[in-house]
Formats: C-alpha cells, structure tokens, sequence
C-alpha cells in the first residue's frame, strides 16, 4: 500500500520522505487549496523544490488544488494546475468538474486524482469522473463503512485511496459551508474552515474562550488544552447542558484495520494533517511507515506504542475508528 503523506512546507515534506512516506501531497499558498492557513503552503519555486527532492528519493508528490473557484477568480485555479504541470507533480488533486475538464483536456497525460472534497461516495459517481476525465485514483470520503469500501472497489477500475488518520470532523465534506455562518467564508471557496485571521484567544479571570467571528466556541479552565476553535467541535448550551453538541474533537485512527483495508484492495493509505508541524507530521509517518512495513512482512499486529504515538498527537488526545467500523451502514 501508498503511504501518502501531509505537508504544510518544505521542512515537513523533508520530513515525510526521511520518515518513510511514498508520496506526499502538497497545495500552494492560496485559496485554492483546502489548507489555506497563513504561513503555510507553497508557493512555485518551494514546490519545485519539494518535488526535486521527493523524486531524488524515488518518490512522489501530489498537488491538491481541491476547491471549488468562483467565476471571477477561475484564472487562479487554472494557473495552479498550470503550475503543478511544470514543476512536474505526479498527480493533481481536483474536485470541482470545470477544473477536471479543463486539466483533461489540456494535459491528457497529466494523472487526476478526484478530491474527498469532491464527496464521491459510491462507484456510480466514480464512474462519471472516470468515463468524463480519465482519473486515475478517488480519495473516498470518511463516511463509509469497511463494507461500502469493499462494494466500491470491487465495481470500479478507479484506484481507491482513503484516510487511516487524522483529524474527523462531521464528514460532509466539500459541502460543510459552517464556518462561513461567522467568518463570512466558505471553507469550498476560500480554502480555510476556521481562517485565522478570524480566531481569537480570551484569557478572562477564569476562563480561555476561544472564538470565530466573534462567536464563543469553547472556554477551557487551567488544568484543559485548548483546543483551535472549530465550530462544529465547539461546546454549546442547549436545553440547559453545555456539551459538544456537534461532535466532540477527536481523531481518525484506522490502524487496527490496516490488514483489512489492504485485501479489499485499499491502493493508497491518506493521513491527514498539513496544518500541523514537522514533529506531528515525523510521527504519524514513521508510525505508518512500520505499520504498513510489517504488513508486507505478513505478520501484522498493531502495537501499542503506535496507538500510543498517534493518540499524543490527534485532537482531543483521542482516536475513533470512526465510520469504518459502523455495522448499520
Ligand atoms: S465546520 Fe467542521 S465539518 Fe465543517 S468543514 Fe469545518 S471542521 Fe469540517
């Protein structure tokens, strides 16, 4: 299997390769990518960089330009899949389906991965971008179960990557326009749920609020982290209790069923995180790195301080098996 990995910067996509990634996904340093945070990103030349030095090492790397462009704006998007091409990325990473027309057409050789934020959940509509654009791969939502992953790659030539960690959020991916509701932008158009520049840390007598917008999301007394205020991971009254009425912060850890996602014929294994630092990024990779490397040495267990290390570093400080496991699905 494809250890895919995240990175915010050069230093992390180093990082990803000397830890034991086979390929690392990447996005440049504007809205067309779903980690537009400040400071993070590439711009041409760093990813050029990157890309030199991923296939110095044999490996590979992938450009996620996963938004949904405006029509004022559509230029931006086409100059980064323009850009990607000449830098020479091993594949781009696309939701929106004027993007897959245009990249199709104009570089039939380039290989087009289809976005989780392009919220395919089942082989018909795998098909469509198939038949329409050639993909190559789908990254599939976090809303399926083992067996829905099993019935879509049995009924598609598509490759089929999913996500084994990282952090989950209430899974409507490409579609989730919350956050707009108190910045004023949408995490589809503008690349940033929860944008920075609208984040704020209140040290009150008693209390750390976080806030977005100017909306209250969470207050922490001493002896609790503080958590990056995310509003459908925010603690809100209701009927009298206050409570994540939402969801509770918590992370995706899908290593206990590596062995399963691999015969039903997982190609590729995402971990999620380029928002996150190299240290983050160091171990979650060479956690997966080992656990995928004994995989091929067919005797694989999960070990403990691989939960162990995943757990310190996902939000919360704890990990869900999340929809893989869910029976009634
Ligand atoms: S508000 Fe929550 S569910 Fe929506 S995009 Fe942001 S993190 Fe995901």
């Amino acid at each position: 299997m494809e250890l895919v990995c995240p990175a915010g910067n050069l230093p992390s996509l180093k990082t990803a390769i000397d830890n034991g990634a086979d390929t690392v996904y990447i996005g440049f340093g504007n809205e067309t990518n779903a980690r537009h945070f400040m400071g993070l990103n590439f711009n041409e030349s760093k990813a050029r960089q990157g890309v030199e030095y991923a296939h110095s090492k044999n490996k590979k790397v992938y450009i996620a330009i996963n938004t949904y462009p405006q029509p004022s704006v559509w230029r931006r998007w086409a100059e980064a899949i323009d850009s990607s091409v000449r830098i020479g990325a091993d594949a781009i990473i696309l939701a929106d389906i004027g993007l897959m027309e245009y990249a199709s057409k104009k570089y039939p050789k380039l290989n087009l991965h289809l976005s989780v934020q392009g919220s395919s959940t089942n082989y018909e509509a795998l098909e469509y971008y198939y038949e329409n654009f050639g993909i190559k791969r789908a990254i599939l939502p976090r809303v399926l179960s083992v067996a829905q992953v099993k019935k879509t790659i049995s009924n598609t030539p598509v490759d089929i990557e999913v996500f084994g960690f990282g952090s989950l959020c209430v899974m409507v991916e490409g579609r989730c326009i919350l956050s707009s509701y108190v910045t004023g932008r949408s995490p589809n158009t503008y690349g940033a749920c929860s944008p920075a520049s609208h984040v704020e840390y209140i040290q009150n007598e008693t209390k750390l609020e976080t806030r977005l917008g100017g909306v209250v999301i969470d207050s922490y007394s001493d002896n609790e982290t503080a958590g990056y205020p995310t509003l459908c991971k925010g603690r809100f009254k209701s009927m009298g209790s206050t409570y994540y009425a939402l969801e509770e912060p918590t992370s995706l850890n899908a290593l206990e069923i590596l062995p399963e996602l691999n015969s039903i014929g997982v190609k590729a294994i995402k971990l999620e995180g380029r928002q996150r630092s190299p240290a983050y990024i160091k171990t979650i990779t060479k956690t997966w790195a080992e656990a995928i490397k004994q995989l091929d040495r067919g005797s694989y267990k999960t070990k403990k301080e691989w939960n162990q290390a995943l757990a310190e570093v996902s939000e919360g400080c704890q990990t869900t098996l999340g929809a893989y496991h869910r029976s009634w699905q």
